[in-house]
């Protein structure tokens, strides 16, 4: 039987542990804890290291007691700002929040209890199971960080859940895109505005003419990009020597990516050289694309699980990056599950329990098969 008191009870622990991103090292401790006394060993990585954070990426491996494909469930462990002194309060309406003063921290936690839940069900009443494997990620809200440094060669499972989508249990991520950071620079030359503005070469100018000649906003169904940070010039009198430009490139197709960035970048070399300026563009691949067909595995029994609560299964794509993102990437297909939590990196963020119970009882569903 589901203990819905032993659940809400374990999801507050959780949520009241402080775990900004790179302070992860109490619900790390909390987490060990928790396995050891199942007789579980946690595997720390050294991303917690390299990032100069309390913690790495935790896995738990979890032997079978049935044959059957390994599953992989992955939560992050950290959470964005203000996430200080949480204090969850439970309303009479079965929905719990944090006091107003901080976020609640359901995102990611509500992920984490349920997962904790499920494997105690799994113990107490003897389940079959397959192999599973229990990935906790630290950075995720710092651009998916703990995750980019795990060795997935570790990892015996080809299906996986990432459990970090807003939505509704029931709801499948199926697609979403792959994105590239891209910065774009041009170096001019100074000198002053009023006496020999002849000799310089005006940054601003070129990055603005340069521009002018690029797509921005929606370029097809699949593709966006957009400019989103200018910054540039020294002073009104002087003839500006450098303009630095923000932006981002995204979409569902990764040739599509490959190819708007090529272009952009080959748009604005080249105009901001054509008028005498030097130009540089410097791109960042930060996630891949989620891109599965609805009758893969990992979407099917995901489906079948919500059918077997009565949940209709909803497949979705998203516009954002997330674990699963850089699951897929390491050619383990992964899909991200919707689990209810509301409002997110808000202080009006909340999750209703019967949410957490639904939670629960899906990670079941789809242990099952
Ligand atoms: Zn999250
Ligand atoms: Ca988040």
């Amino acid at each position: 039987m589901l203990n819905e008191k032993r659940l809400v009870e374990l999801f507050i622990q959780l949520v009241e542990t402080d775990s900004v991103s790179g302070h992860e090292g109490k619900i790390r401790d909390l987490l060990k804890g928790h396995f050891a006394l199942r007789g579980l060993e946690v595997e720390e990585d050294k991303a917690g290291e390299i990032l100069g954070g309390q913690s790495g990426n935790l896995l738990v491996r979890v032997a079978d007691s049935v044959e059957g494909p390994p599953l992989l469930f992955a939560a992050h462990m950290d959470t964005v700002k203000p996430g200080e002194g949480i204090k969850a309060v439970i309303g009479d309406d079965r929905i719990i929040r944090s006091q107003g003063d901080t976020i609640l921290g359901s995102d990611d936690k509500s992920a984490i209890a349920a997962l904790l839940e499920a494997y105690d069900i799994i113990l107490e009443q003897d389940l079959p199971h397959p192999p599973m494997e229990f990935l906790f990620t630290v950075q995720e809200e710092q651009g998916l960080k703990g995750s980019k440094l795990f060795d997935f060669s570790r990892l015996q499972a080809r299906i996986a859940y990432v459990l970090d989508d807003n939505n509704d249990p029931g709801t499948i991520v199926i697609k979403s895109p792959c994105q590239n950071e891209i910065e774009y620079v041009v170096h001019g030359r100074a000198a002053h505005a009023g006496m020999n503005p002849e000799d310089g070469i005006n940054a601003i100018q070129l990055a603005a003419m340069a521009l002018a000649q690029m797509p921005c906003g929606r370029i097809d169904e699949d593709t966006t990009c957009n400019f989103g940070v200018i910054k540039g010039g020294l002073a009104r009198n002087i003839v500006a020597p450098e303009c630095r430009v923000r932006g981002e490139a995204r979409s569902s197709k990764r040739e599509k990516l490959d190819s708007l960035t090529a272009s952009l970048k080959a748009t604005f070399i080249n105009t901001v050289e054509d008028l005498g300026g030097k130009a540089e563009v410097n791109i960042e691949f930060l996630y891949p694309e989620i891109a599965l067909a609805p009758d893969e595995e990992v979407v099917q029994r995901a489906a079948r699980a919500a059918r077997k609560l009565g949940l209709e299964p909803r497949l979705a794509a998203t516009g954002g990056g997330s674990d699963a993102s850089i699951i897929n990437g390491q050619g383990i297909a992964c899909v991200n599950l919707g689990v209810g939590m509301k409002n997110v990196h808000t202080t009006d963020e909340y999750v209703e329990i019967d949410h957490l119970v639904q939670d629960v009882q899906l990670i079941l569903k789809i242990i099952e098969g």
